[in-house]
């Protein structure tokens, strides 16, 4: 097992990571930025190294620097988290080419998977049902025409290089195909360096069901059953739950040996998600991410497995410490994601944390780097806090979150608590009864 870990992250993720190492008795490095000095993980680290000035840019995504730091603290691996360099093969090789662990996939199934044409490609051979959509990259507008007019509009334009939902123009009449993939590939190159983009077919009105997979380098392959995350707001998760309301035992089953044959058949390394939109019955592959989840603890909460112990084991070479037949599904779990923005005009709310106290009690689990006197930096996503509640069923999970909810206090900046305490007295959310396209239709009606 490893000596020492560098934690290549910032926030509630460091502090996440953190925690599985001490509980394994892993030393950790924190690396940081200049706006970072009084993070929580980096009080609680081991050690600390600075890497740069508050600018993820010259900081969290500073290679040379990280890997410095790795160097000088004489750390064995080093661990992503999520964003910033996780999802960067050249980084992973990089890594390597140190003679540094990587607690990730192989470099080239990220770049497989990051690439959505490629991933998709790939998602074919291995046996998942996919959005109808172009073969591979767009090149000309004759031929998006062509592809459109087979799947039927609206269709959807998106970026190959895509995440965070950028780089996607939904088109509803052939008259507009021509501006939006122009749109899209400005917006993609802009944002990913590639202008790379590919046409699906935009589904009416689908729920976002993920399942959460695993291998190790024994040959095992494992699936950890699905997250619901359709609550999104600009495609980006605001809320999330597993088991999904909409899935039965029975389909959960059959969907799930489907997704872990075919991790086991690409032989896939770590931890891995694979998401899907689910509509009429059905579901459709969009994309798989090659690296630990921020919605990855209602995963925990209903399986008790640490994913991250896991994805340390199997970086290490160990194989994964459970068997498909060990893993049950006991319970149900919902995150709410707290951001310090407006509750109402999402506007960011950055500074410092006047007052500072945690929900507790049974079942209750607070995934967060907040304390009393924090500043928040304005620098980086505004995601502070992840509150994540169990129940034995949903309605006992949701009558927790509410009481939770409800004891959550910090104070200074503004924080989507109130969102959350609004949306589950929602009845149409309490029934479980909502796609992705519910969470905007919701905030619209609260204007
Ligand atoms: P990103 O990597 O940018 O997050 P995804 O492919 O994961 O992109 O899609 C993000 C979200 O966009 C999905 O959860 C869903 O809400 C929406 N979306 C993506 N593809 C489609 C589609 N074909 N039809 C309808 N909505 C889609």
């Amino acid at each position: 097992m490893f000596d020492k870990i560098l934690i290549a992250n910032r926030g509630e993720i460091a502090l996440r990571v953190h925690r599985a190492c001490h509980e394994m008795g892993i030393k950790t490095v924190a690396v940081h930025s200049t706006a970072d000095s009084d993070a929580m993980h980096v009080r609680l680290a081991d050690q600390a190294v600075c890497i740069g000035p508050p600018s993820a840019a010259e900081s969290y995504l500073n290679i040379p620097a990280i890997i410095s730091a790795a160097e000088i603290t004489g750390a064995d691996a080093i661990h992503p988290g999520y964003g910033f360099l996780s999802e960067n093969a050249r980084f992973a090789e990089i890594v390597e080419e140190h003679k540094l662990a990587w607690i990730g996939p192989s470099p080239e199934h990220i770049r497989m998977m990051g690439d959505k044409v490629e991933a998709k490609r790939t998602a074919a051979r291995l046996g998942l049902p996919l959005v109808p959509g172009s073969d591979g990259p767009i090149t000309d507008l004759s031929e998006a025409e062509t592809v459109a007019f087979e799947i039927g509009y609206p269709v959807l334009v998106k970026a190959a290089s895509g995440g965070g939902g950028r780089g996607m123009k939904v088109v509803d009449s052939p008259d507009k195909l021509g501006t939006l993939i122009a749109q899209a590939r400005a917006e993609a190159k802009a944002a990913f360096g590639d202008d790379t983009v590919y046409l699906e077919k935009y589904l009416g009105n689908p729920r976002h069901i993920e399942f959460q997979v695993f291998g190790d380098t024994h040959g095992n392959a494992v699936h950890l059953g699905e997250r619901d995350c359709s609550l999104q707001r600009r495609h980006q998760k605001v809320l999330e739950e597993a088991p999904s309301p909409a899935l039965n035992a029975a389909q959960r089953e059959e969907m799930g040996e489907i997704v872990r044959k075919a991790i086991a058949g690409l032989g896939y390394r770590g931890a891995g998600t694979i998401e899907f939109l689910y509509e009429d019955g059905r579901f459709y592959f969009i994309e798989m991410n090659t690296r630990l989840q921020v919605e990855h603890p209602v995963t925990e909460m209903i399986t008790g497995i640490d994913l991250v112990r896991e994805q340390i084991r199997v970086a290490a070479g160990l194989p994964l410490s459970v068997k498909q037949d060990d893993i049950r599904f006991s319970g149900h779990a919902i995150e709410c994601r707290i951001n310090a923005e407006d509750p109402a005009t999402f506007a960011p709310s950055p500074g410092k944390v006047e007052h500072y106290h945690a929900p507790g009690g049974l079942h209750v689990r607070v995934d967060s780097a907040l304390y009393d006197g924090y500043r928040i930096p304005s620098n980086y996503d505004s995601l502070i806090s992840k509150l994540i509640v169990y129940g034995s069923g949903r309605n006992d999970c949701l009558m927790r979150l509410r009481r939770a909810l409800e004891e959550y206090i910090i104070s200074g900046p503004k924080t989507t608590i109130p969102l959350h305490q609004a949306l589950i007295e929602d009845p149409e959310f309490q029934n479980g009864d909502y796609t992705i396209k519910w969470l905007e239709s919701w905030l619209e009606k609260r204007r």
